[in-house]
């Protein structure tokens, strides 16, 4: 028998889209922060797949998917359920910041799973949050993107486990780097695996990916491989599709060694293999010097790259993932 499904204020009967709000606190204005919560319920019984959006406040591209997923989905014909936070961090993302304004102390919700009931306030935020995923969700991807600084192509952070690669495999055929991620991240997707559920933390898109027809190509994107997740898991009819080959790694942060002007070199492209040494980029004073190369720390491929031009010494640069193989 499938069952109502209550999340927050939201209570969705089988084969029904309900929309509603989970309440986390009152602020002094006597506003609630909440965070918005869509349940696609289906008609049958079956897993429920949890979508995060927005735990950064510069990074909307959550909150398009999960629209155009809404729009995807007839509930009459889903099996299992679809549970979609499309902005964790709603005061964040009021603000377009990385993180909530209101809130120094644990400005970056991602790196502070599993919350504290009692903490600082987007501990709090985090803390209700992953009481109601962790009592649904059976697997979860956390959709991210470069934000206000950089642009990242296709790329995802997963634990290594069997269960976990299924879910990562099952994004499709354009996902083809997965890199390694643990338990000590503190994200949403660290707290999911430590019970044993697989989850992703998926990066895609960015501030110079926001023309009209570009953000929208990041959301197709997106619900592509969301529509692929529930072919995979049979959660709706379809045939799924799977990458050719998908890379193994981890992600290396390259900082900015100078301030100046970043000036990415022309010829080299998002997810191509590069080898140690390679050119990436150049940073120019405001006469046009050169101050210092970008290079490749070792083999392996960009997946994502400074957006905006002014940089500070020890500004993100480029997401550089050193591959170590294939899956
Ligand atoms: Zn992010």
């Amino acid at each position: 028998m499938t069952e109502n499904i209550e999340i927050g204020t939201a209570i969705a009967k089988p084969g029904t889209i309900v929309e509603g709000k989970i309440i986390v606190e009152k602020l002094a204005g006597g506003e609630n922060i909440s965070m918005p919560v869509t349940i696609i319920n289906g008609s049958k019984p079956g897993p429920c797949f949890w979508i995060n959006g927005g735990i950064h406040g510069d990074e909307p591209e959550g909150i398009l998917t999960c629209s155009l997923l809404k729009k995807e989905i007839n509930p009459l014909n889903l099996t299992g359920s679809i549970v979609m936070i499309p902005a964790m961090n709603v005061p964040a993302m009021e603000a377009a910041q990385r993180g909530n304004p209101l809130d120094t102390f644990s400005y970056d919700m991602n790196r502070i799973y599993p919350g504290r009931e009692d903490g600082y306030l987007s501990e709090r935020i985090a803390y209700v949050h992953k009481e109601w995923m962790v009592k649904f969700a059976d697997m979860e991807i956390s959709i991210h993107s470069g934000g206000s600084h950089s642009y990242l192509a296709e790329a995802m952070f997963a634990a290594k486990d069997e269960k976990t690669q299924e879910l990562a495999r099952a994004m499709g055929e354009d996902w083809k780097v997965c890199l390694y991620s643990n338990i000590t991240s503190k994200s949403p997707m660290a707290v999911m695996s430590e019970i044993g559920k697989p989850a992703l933390t998926v990066e895609l898109g960015g501030r110079s990916s926001t023309a009209p027809g570009a953000f929208l190509n990041v959301g197709k994107k997106l619900l592509k491989a969301c529509v692929n997740i529930l072919k995979h898991y049979k959660m709706i009819d379809g045939d799924p599709h799977y990458p050719s080959v998908r890379y193994k790694g981890y992600q290396k942060a390259l900082l900015a060694p100078k301030s100046g002007v970043f000036l990415p070199n022309p010829d080299v492209k998002f997810l191509n293999m590069m080898k140690k040494n390679d050119h990436i980029a150049t940073i120019i004073d405001y006469q046009g010097s050169e101050l210092c190369k970008l290079l490749a720390p070792e083999d392996g491929m960009f997946f994502g790259l400074r957006a905006l031009p002014n940089v500070t010494i020890g500004d993100w640069c480029c997401f550089y993932a050193i591959i170590e193989g294939e899956w």
